[in-house]
């Protein structure tokens, strides 16, 4: 299943976003696999979403609400409809991430 970038519409695989994308970060090896255990809330705390945003990644309210991604071209701006339509939803569902997926995907978002 695939969420898309809100800025430039990228579609990122929710697996990769949930497990593997943490590795791209400059954390090491363990505390990257700690992190894919912890709870929705705590995976984006200042400290993660810092690591996340040094490598083209900013997250919404959860880790498949993506407003921007290293695909993203550099002066891109998150288009505001799917923006607010995608931040419903994650507040909607809130730690419910096969839900907010799934939510996503019928949207086309
Ligand atoms: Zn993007």
């Amino acid at each position: 299943m695939d969420v898309h970038c809100t800025t430039c519409g990228e579609p990122w695989d929710v697996y990769h976003l949930r497990h593997d994308a943490i590795y791209e970060t400059d954390l090491s090896h363990a505390e990257a696999k700690a992190w894919t255990q912890l709870s929705p809330q705590i995976k984006l705390l200042d400290r993660y979403r810092e690591k996340f945003r040094a490598v083209g990644y900013e997250f919404g309210g959860s880790i498949l609400n993506v407003l921007r991604c290293p695909a993203c071209p550099k002066d891109a701006r998150p288009d505001p409809d799917k923006a607010a339509m995608k931040a419903g939803i994650v507040e909607l569902l809130g730690d419910d991430e096969d839900g907010i997926a799934a939510a996503m995907e019928d949207f086309g978002l």
